[in-house]
């Protein structure tokens, strides 16, 4: 399956995508994340998008276009990927569609997570992911069994340095203006679902799972 989930900063994109990619067998490929792992790295493209991250802007174009190619190429992904915070803007959806061109795949759906954004404000300041394998909660939610210890791996649990109410004002702008005309493209395309995401984070999980089983092209 290769599946892109679509949805504003907070919407649930990446625990509905970790749990469809266990349920799956298949790569989530986070851009949020690879960015964070080369920030905790040091290496120059981690050094280069921290600015951006921290003010809530986008990461250019081509810097992240260039990572999400040799990210595609590995291994785990032959056996299917989904998306997570890819693509954001026109000129990425774009991008990625000669890229699959090329490597002659297609997608199987695009998956747009619907949420209130009074809802989006309040989840985004309760959420806490570990920092050792990145693991998300939410301290109203979705707690950890033990305050501030990660479940999987006993590493610590942290605040992310932009999920803040005023950090977030900037990445909900920037989403609407640049990221939400792809809900049209996809639409366009034909592989657009919509997925209401209101209920309490994570217990919705078999029913995304049901919806991509679904969407699996023959
Ligand atoms: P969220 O969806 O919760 O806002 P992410 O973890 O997906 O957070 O992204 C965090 C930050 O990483 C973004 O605000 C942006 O600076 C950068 N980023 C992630 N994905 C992209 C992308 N596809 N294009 C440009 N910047 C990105
Ligand atoms: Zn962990």
């Amino acid at each position: 399956m290769r599946l892109i989930f679509l949805g504003a900063p907070g919407a649930g994109k990446g625990t509905m995508a970790s749990a469809v990619s266990a349920a799956e067998g298949i790569a989530h490929i986070s851009t949020g994340d690879l960015f964070r792992k080369h920030l905790t790295d040091k290496t120059e493209l981690g050094i280069l998008a921290e600015g951006y991250m921290s003010a809530g802007k986008l990461v250019p174009d081509d810097v992240t276009v260039g990572m999400v190619r040799v990210r595609l190429q590995e291994e785990d992904a032959k056996a299917g990927f989904i998306f997570d915070g890819f693509p954001r803007t026109l000129a990425q959806a774009e991008a990625l569609d000669a890229m699959l061109a090329e490597l002659d795949l297609k997608l199987d759906a695009v998956i747009d997570l619907a949420v209130p954004e009074t809802e989006l404000f309040r989840r985004i300041t309760t959420r806490r992911v570990c920092r050792q394998c990145g693991q998300i909660y939410n301290v109203e939610t979705m707690p950890s069994k033990v305050a501030g210890i990660c479940d999987l791996c006993g590493g610590e649990l942290m605040q992310r340095a932009d999920d803040n109410a005023e950090t977030l004002r900037a990445r909900l702008d920037v989403y609407y203006d640049q990221t939400e005309p792809l809900i049209e493209y996809y639409r366009k395309q034909g592989l657009l679902q919509s997925f209401d995401n209101m209920n309490k984070e994570g217990s919705d999980v078999d029913q995304i799972v049901d919806l991509v089983q679904k969407s699996k092209r023959v």
